[in-house]
């Protein structure tokens, strides 16, 4: 009978502690933890987490893809340069190329003075990162400047930029002055040795027929510029033939490029004397009122007119002659 009891009790304490124990088990396998999301039910914590890996995946995708040319509807900005082979030709090209890569909407219209394209040029531009037409055009030998010749004697580039103008109208007839290529663009004659502050073409962006500006270090002066009376060219600040229909230095002025597309004959004259070329083009499209003054009114500068010293040789000719002279390869 004790045995019996003993045994009974036994069983039941052993019945009791397992059940204890499965309760305590199921609880803490259904039940709550302590972790931070300790109100959720697992399944909805793991389906939260997929969730969360997810969304940073796709944020991973977005961070990592190549970035899509952002759509603009501002105003392109067609930037005409005319350039010429000599020893500073890149260096001077590659500070113009990462000044228009800071401009939004700009499309780079390099006219080389040549016969060919030049690898030089065509290479370059492709590597720019900038949006751009490759043009040359050689400028006839009666019309260049020879060496030795006064800088002054002969009008440089003209033939280039007026290489650009036939681009620029041929490009505009095709795509149609709808097209959002030709519709409120403009058009700047950019020489490749000046300096130009990233301003000056949020100044021109907006041009209706032509607008102006002053151009520092130019014509023996520290700038020349338009004077604006009651928001009006009236004059020009120039030291020399203030009388000439427009004295503005190249690089002060922009032209919509609808006011180049309605004068198809408007060009410059390579003939023209000295000092008259800006004016042989700018007198066939606009008048001295029409004018539009940027840069506050014409008080600020923003570009000049720059040039770049001749580098001298000296040391490279003399090691040439002993037949050590810099890897001809190496391009410069
Ligand atoms: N240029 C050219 N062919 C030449 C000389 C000049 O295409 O034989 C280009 C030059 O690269 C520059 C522009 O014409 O973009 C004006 O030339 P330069 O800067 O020598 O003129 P300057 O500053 O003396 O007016
Ligand atoms: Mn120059």
């Amino acid at each position: 009978m004790r045995m019996k009891l003993k045994l009974k009790t036994v069983f039941v304490m052993y019945f009791m502690v397992s059940l204890i124990g499965l309760v305590y088990a199921l609880m803490q396998l259904g039940g709550r933890c302590d972790c931070a999301d300790h109100d959720r039910p697992k399944d909805q914590t793991i389906s939260h987490l997929h969730g969360e890996l997810n969304r940073l995946q796709e944020q991973l995708k977005k961070a990592m893809a190549p970035k899509a040319p952002k759509k603009s509807n501002l105003p392109t900005i067609y930037v005409v340069t005319p350039t010429y082979a000599r020893l500073v030709q890149k260096a001077e090209l590659t500070r113009l190329a990462q000044t228009f890569l800071h401009v939004p909407q700009l499309h780079w219209v390099l006219v080389e003075d040549s016969a060919h394209p030049t690898s030089l040029v065509r290479d370059f531009l492709a590597a720019s990162g900038l949006t751009y037409t490759h043009l040359h055009i050689l400028t006839p030998k009666d019309k260049k400047l020879q060496e030795g010749d006064p800088s002054w004697l002969k009008p440089r580039g003209a033939e280039q930029r007026n290489e650009g103008l036939r681009w620029l109208r041929e490009m505009g007839v095709a795509a149609g002055e709808k097209s959002p290529a030709v519709e409120n663009a403009v058009v700047y004659f950019a020489d490749d040795d000046n300096t130009y502050s990233l301003q000056l073409f949020e100044e021109m962006r907006y041009t209706q027929r032509v607008s102006v500006w002053p151009v520092g270090l130019v014509g023996g002066m520290r700038f020349e510029r338009p004077v604006v009376e009651g928001g009006k060219v009236v004059r020009f600040h120039t030291g020399w033939r203030p009388s000439r229909p427009f004295p503005i230095d190249m690089a002060g002025f922009a032209v919509s490029l609808r006011l180049v597309l309605a004068n198809p004959d408007a060009r410059f004259d390579g003939e023209a004397q000295m000092g008259y070329l800006e004016s042989s083009f700018l007198q066939n499209l606009v008048t001295m009122e029409e004018l539009e003054p940027k840069a506050d009114m014409c008080t600020k500068v923003l570009v000049w007119h720059t040039r770049t010293e001749k580098p001298k040789m000296k040391r490279e000719e003399a090691l040439q002659k002993q037949g050590l002279g810099s890897d001809p390869a190496v391009e410069v």
